[in-house]
């Protein structure tokens, strides 16, 4: 038992940062899905998932940011 939770988070597949977010709002609308990570400028379809645990107060406990 236990009160720990994972949320799974989007991120860059060549960096690996956690800021990947959609190009722009009709993104897997019209066309398909495109995601920009603001720190290697990578631009695409595919995205990595990975899981951090998310505490009490909902804080996300992330991996160490460059
Ligand atoms: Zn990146």
């Amino acid at each position: 038992m236990g009160g720990r939770k994972a949320q799974r988070v989007r991120v860059c597949p060549i960096c690996g940062s956690t800021r990947l977010r959609k190009e722009s709002p009709l993104s897997g609308w019209l066309t398909p899905e495109i995601w920009v990570c603001p720190d290697c400028g990578y631009r695409g379809p595919i995205y990595g998932e990975i899981e951090v645990e998310v505490g009490e107060d909902g804080a996300k406990r992330e991996e160490r940011e460059g």
